[in-house]
């Protein structure tokens, strides 16, 4: 799935090396020696402060990957004894990403339902969840950026109505409180540094204010556990805290691929019929499965949506060369850097090569399970969403408020390429096959000469 090495020339580039953050290196390396820039000395900090109140949201992803870090199988859902961990390690308030993911839907879908039905709008409209995705866009198609829903990520939704609403609703200091996201992915300890990453510092006028202050991955956790020496096996199932912890089916999915892209399927069916989804969309076996990109129509009242799923950058570069080269029309496509998904994120716990794919394969279908058990099945019928939205967004997605707090900006950083702009793994003198090339040229020079 390599999409990025092989694209740029570290010869003209001022040798600048590009990177999205997705991990994938740190994921798959043999000998533990890449890993990602650890947080937990500042969060364990934050808990010792008593000034401090100290707020985890957990990703989707992290409760199917946990459990394997303590000898589980692959995919065990552990939700009860994450939280109960969490709040073992000193949390305050353990709240739940998933809620985040709900309200990522509520506005990209209705964003879509409005580019959809407006003729000037900017189409096909791609996820914008995944920073490991936004920053390739940002580097390699910044033509694209148009075209990325605004909506924020769930955990940059989550995290600036904590200190907002939450901290509102529960009579908290927001200056006081550390939010500390728990996640699959070590792209999200840039995400949460990105510039625009400061609603709730506008909304306090406290301008060094960050929306999230720290995101710990699910090894970190893992290894923070062990540290402690708490026997996660025997932990008692411990629920997350109320107003931002219930999530519907659609929030529970995102973890894996095809899962927003079903979520926002649900959502801007009822949005735009007023009725629930059809059995052919939940579950939405078309976009479902591991295939590189899966395809599908979406007939949403009197349109026809054509929607995709695509995971791992290479698998989206062949996707946009294809989409480009027989023209076809998308209305709406997800993206995930990493394959399978969040599941597959740089920050989960390591698994050997030739078990890579059965464990991703594990962790989907232990949240699609999940997602069966709820009776809530999209985000727009979430009680808490609905509350949430009545009381503090002004009564609907896309408001002035919502738009203000939920929804970003993206940059281009083609100048990363260097003068000569991208090239190809034929092209790019840096490349893995040109390397080689060249290497085995010099070695035969070498022995010419010999
Ligand atoms: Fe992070 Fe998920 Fe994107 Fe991987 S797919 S980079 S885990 S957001």
């Amino acid at each position: 799935d390599m999409g990025v090495f092989d694209y740029y020339d570290l010869t003209t580039n001022g040798d600048y090396p590009i990177c999205i953050h997705c991990g994938q290196c740190a994921s798959i390396c043999p000998f533990d020696s890449i890993n990602e820039r650890s947080e937990i000395d500042e969060v364990k900090a934050a808990i010792a402060d008593p000034n401090k109140i100290v707020v985890f949201q957990t990703a989707p992803a992290v409760r199917v990957g946990l459990g394997e870090e303590f000898g589980l199988d692959a995919g065990t859902f552990v939700e009860g004894k994450m939280v109960a961990a969490l709040r073992k390690l000193g949390g305050d308030y353990i709240l739940d990403t998933n809620f985040g993911a709900d309200m990522t839907i509520m506005e990209e879908a209705s964003e879509l339902l409005e580019r959809v039905i407006n003729s000037d709008a900017v189409l096909p409209q791609f996820t914008s969840c995944c920073p490991a995705w936004v920053k390739f866009a940002e580097t390699f198609y910044p033509e694209f950026l148009p075209n990325l829903s605004t909506a924020k990520s769930p955990i940059a939704m989550q995290a600036p109505t904590q200190k907002t609403y939450f901290a509102e609703k529960m009579g908290l200091d927001a200056k006081q409180i550390v939010a500390v996201a728990v996640t699959p992915c070590t792209a999200k300890k840039f995400e949460i540094r990105r510039d625009e990453m400061n609603s709730s510092a506008e909304y306090w006028d406290v301008p060094e204010m960050r929306d999230t202050d720290y995101c710990i991955t699910t090894r970190e956790l893992a290894k923070w556990l062990r540290a402690e020496e708490i026997n996660f096996d025997e932990l008692e199932d411990s629920a997350f805290d109320p107003l931002m912890g219930e999530a519907s089916g659609g929030g529970i999915i995102f973890g894996n691929t095809g899962g927003v892209m079903e979520a926002a399927m649900r959502a801007a069916y009822k949005f735009a019929t007023g009725e629930d989804a059809p059995q052919t969309l939940i579950p939405f076996e078309a976009i479902r499965g591991m295939d590189g990109a899966r395809e599908a129509d979406v007939v949403i009242g009197d349109k026809t949506l054509h929607v995709a799923a695509v995971h791992g950058t290479g698998n989206l570069r062949k996707f946009i060369e294809r989409m480009r080269a027989e023209n076809i029309h998308y209305d709406f496509i997800e993206v995930m850097a990493c394959r399978g998904g969040c599941i597959g994120g740089g920050g989960q716990p390591r698994v050997k090569l030739p078990m890579a794919d059965k464990a991703r394969e594990a962790r989907i279908a232990s949240l699609y399970t999940r997602d069966a058990e709820v009776t809530v099945k999209a985000a727009c019928d979430n009680p808490d969403i609905q509350k949430l939205y009545a009381e503090f967004f002004d009564g609907k997605p896309m408001s002035h408020k919502a738009h203000h707090m939920l929804h970003t900006t993206f940059v281009s950083r083609a100048e990363d390429l260097g003068p000569n702009g991208a090239c190809t793994p034929a092209t790019c003198p840096t490349s893995v096959p040109n390397l080689k090339k060249a290497a085995e040229a010099a070695k035969a020079a070498a022995e010419a000469n010999n």
